[in-house]
Parts: C-alpha cells; structure tokens; sequence
C-alpha cells in the first residue's frame, strides 16, 4: 500500500515536472525538438520504453483476463436465471455508460485546442471504413495466434471468451487450465506493477515533450477531459443508477446512497473494488437486504467484470486522444469502443490503476495512438478513485434489483435505519 502511494506522487511529480521542464524548453529559442538534439534523444527513448512498456502488456492481459472473467461466467450456468440477470444488468449498464461518455466527450470537446498530430512518437493505424457486417465477420478469428501477433482486439476477445466458457464447460477436467490461467494472471499483473514502475520517467519524458512543443496550451484540454470525466461518472451514479433503483427496483434511491456512502469512501481511498469488495458484499446483505445467495455471487462477478466507471474514463479518453491527434472518429468507430469499452470492462481487474492498461486495448481497437495514455496518466489516480466508486455502485444497484426481481432481498432490512433515523 505504502509503496503505491510512493509510486502515485512519484508520477505525479513526474507529470509537474514534466510539464515545467517542457514549458522551460518551449521557451528556447529556435524550437525544441529538432534543436536540441540530446535532449530530444532522451526524452525520446524515455517516452518509447515506457509505451511500448505498456503496448508490450495489452494482448497477453487482455487474453488471459478475459479468460479468467469468461470462465467464471461460464459458472453462472449453474446459477441460471440469477446469472443471466445479472449479466445483462452489468452489460447494459456498461453499455449506457460508455455512451454516455462518448455523448458527452462529444459536447464538451476536451482535446480540442491542442495539436499534437505533429508530436506521434508512432504512425496512427486508421482502420479503413468497413461495413458492419464485415466487423463482425472479421470478429472471429481464422487464426488466433495471428490474430495475437497483429493485436487485433476484438478477434483476440472473441478468442478469449471461447476459451473461458469452454474451460468453464468442461468443468473438473479443465481445473488444472484454471489454475494455470489463474497464476498467469497474478504474474501479468505483477509485470502490469513493474512496468509502472517506470511511468514517473516515462511520463516525465511524455509530457516535456507535449509541452516543449505545445506549451501552456496543453493544460486547459487536460482540464477539461478531468472535468469530463467526473460530470459524466456524476451523471451516471445519480441519473441511471437512481433510475434503476426506482424503476426496475422500485425502491427509493436516496436510501440506498445513505447506506453506501461509507463503502464509497473506501473504493474512493483504495481506488480498488478487488480491495471493497468484503465491505460492499457486508453492506449489501446486512444494511440493504440482499440475501446471501445472491450477494456473495453477484457483488465478487460485478468487481471483476462489471466497471462502468472505467468505461466512462476510457470514452472520455478515446475522445479526447482523437482529437489531440486531430483524428475524425466515424460512427462505426464509435460503436466499435462501445463494443471494446463494454468488454474492456469485463477485462479490467478491480485493482488500481488497470482501465489505463486496458484503455491501449481501446484505443489500438480504432487506431488511435496508445502514447496518448501518457496524457492522461499522470492525472489518472484522482479519476482512478473516482471511477472506482462509481464500479462498485453499479455493482450493488445491479445485485438489489436482482434479488429483488428474485425473492432474495429483505426491504425491512433496506429501509430499517431511515425509518428508525430519518
Ligand atoms: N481501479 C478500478 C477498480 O478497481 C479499475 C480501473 O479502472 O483501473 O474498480
């Protein structure tokens, strides 16, 4: 824990640092870049070890995450109707959110006024405009370890998710599988924390080049995409949340948000609804009713693959990274990070700091340049606990109305302390 916070300010530091040594140097006359060439050269090699750090990690994430969270939806199976509920609630919510952000990432225009088509460190891959049914098509792979190779995402998801309901399906004589899929995913993890070990520097080495090419005007953009962020998780924890509670639920949302808030606040502080998760599944049975059947199911499944608050993070991001790069989004592309954004979700492991990962997963989906993380990262923790909040809130709206449509769920207990207190 103490060395996380170490590595938080670190790249905070990093990022302050960053931005005054590239304010400094957009200061000298004759510009920078092609100037000073030793700097420029380190800065470079800096920038790139660090990205390519992380583009290193996205398909063997991706992959073996999916297959872990995908194996243990095949479970739910077992659990039939609650499963299949439960499921569709985390997808269309997810789904909402995502829209949502993208919506608004569109009113507010976050990364418009600043250029940095001009600052790629890698060429785009803007993927040529193809018909809907050609995406799906393409969807399934012919040859996945191909697929792999090129890092093409939906492919390597679909893949994925073959694999983890098999697995699932096969059932006893596939444990030994789990087990391995399981370690491997503690070890990319860890190779996640390594890597990140390096993002003080290569944020430092990012953002001095941002702005020793663009200057201050990079700081209003970086503003607003925060601003962005919070207004769009503010938006979805109250509008669609309540509108769950009250109309698929019908029970009154303020009640439900009295007796959660002490559990947000610790998805705020730790930033993890992996490190909640004991807190939200305790509030949920003893301060909301919900039986423990159906919460010790639903709230461990929601913390591992359901993140609606990440998906608001990562359509801000896609909309503000392409338009820094000033690269047009169509429709279809659009639709294409609902679809990644909704499964980067189920990918995303309730620890800090992963939405940042899988956003490359995101972004490499419709072209967009992944060094453009390097932008938001160093702002990423304060929406990292942000987002969480939102995660774990979405989780345990889902589980209420769930139980509820179930006969699991005890509305003396929801509604106890208020008539008692209030
Ligand atoms: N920190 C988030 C969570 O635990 C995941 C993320 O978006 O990084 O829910």
């Amino acid at each position: 824990m103490k060395k996380k916070v170490g590595l938080t300010s670190k790249i905070f530091a990093g990022l302050i640092l960053g931005a005054i040594f590239g304010i400094i140097l957009s200061k000298v006359p004759g510009g920078f870049v092609k100037d000073t060439l030793l700097i420029g050269g380190i800065l470079k090699l800096f920038a790139r070890v660090f990205v390519n750090g992380i583009r290193m990690l996205v398909v063997p994430l991706v992959f073996v995450s999916l297959v872990c969270g995908s194996a243990a939806i095949g479970d739910v199976k077992k659990l039939g109707r609650v499963g299949a509920k439960t499921l569709g609630f985390y997808m269309a919510t997810t789904a909402v959110a995502i829209t949502l952000a993208l919506i608004l990432g569109n009113v507010i225009n976050p990364g418009v006024g600043l250029d940095l088509s001009n600052v790629m460190t890698s060429e785009p891959t803007i993927g040529q405009a193809s018909p809907l049914v050609d995406i799906i098509i393409d969807m399934v792979p012919v040859n996945p370890i191909a697929s792999m190779a090129e890092g093409a995402m939906l492919q390597i998801i679909v893949f994925a998710l073959l694999t983890g309901i098999s697995i699932a399906l096969v059932g006893e004589k596939a444990k030994p599988l789990i087990n391995i899929f399981d370690s491997l995913n503690e070890v990319i993890m860890k190779m996640v924390s390594v890597v990140m070990l390096f993002a003080p520097y290569g944020v430092f080495a990012l953002i001095a080049n941002t702005f020793a090419t663009v200057g201050f005007d990079a700081m209003w953009p970086l503003a607003k995409y925060m601003i962005g962020v919070i207004l769009a998780l503010l938006i979805h924890a109250t509008v669609v949340y309540m509108g769950v509670l009250s109309i698929f639920g019908k029970l009154n949302p303020v009640v439900f948000f009295k007796k959660f808030a002490p559990t947000m606040s610790v998805a705020f502080s730790t930033s993890s609804s992996n490190a909640t998760l004991p807190l939200t599944i305790e509030t949920a049975e003893e301060k909301l009713g919900v039986s423990n059947s159906v919460a010790s199911f639903t709230l461990p499944l929601g913390a591992t693959i359901n993140m609606d608050g990440t998906a608001i993070m990562q359509g801000i991001a896609v909309v503000f990274i392409s338009q820094v790069y000033g690269i047009d989004l169509t429709i279809q592309s659009f639709l294409t990070v609902i679809v990644t954004a909704t499964l980067a979700s189920v990918g995303t492991a309730g620890v800090p700091g992963v939405g940042l990962i899988t956003l490359s997963m995101v972004l490499q989906s419709i072209g967009l340049p992944v060094e453009g993380i390097a932008l938001i990262i160093g702002i990423d923790r304060l929406l990292d606990m942000c987002r969480t909040v939102v995660n774990i809130t979405g989780d345990t709206v889902c589980t209420l109305v769930v139980a509820k449509s179930e006969g699991e769920f005890d509305e003396s207990i929801y509604y106890s302390e208020t008539k008692t207190t209030a």
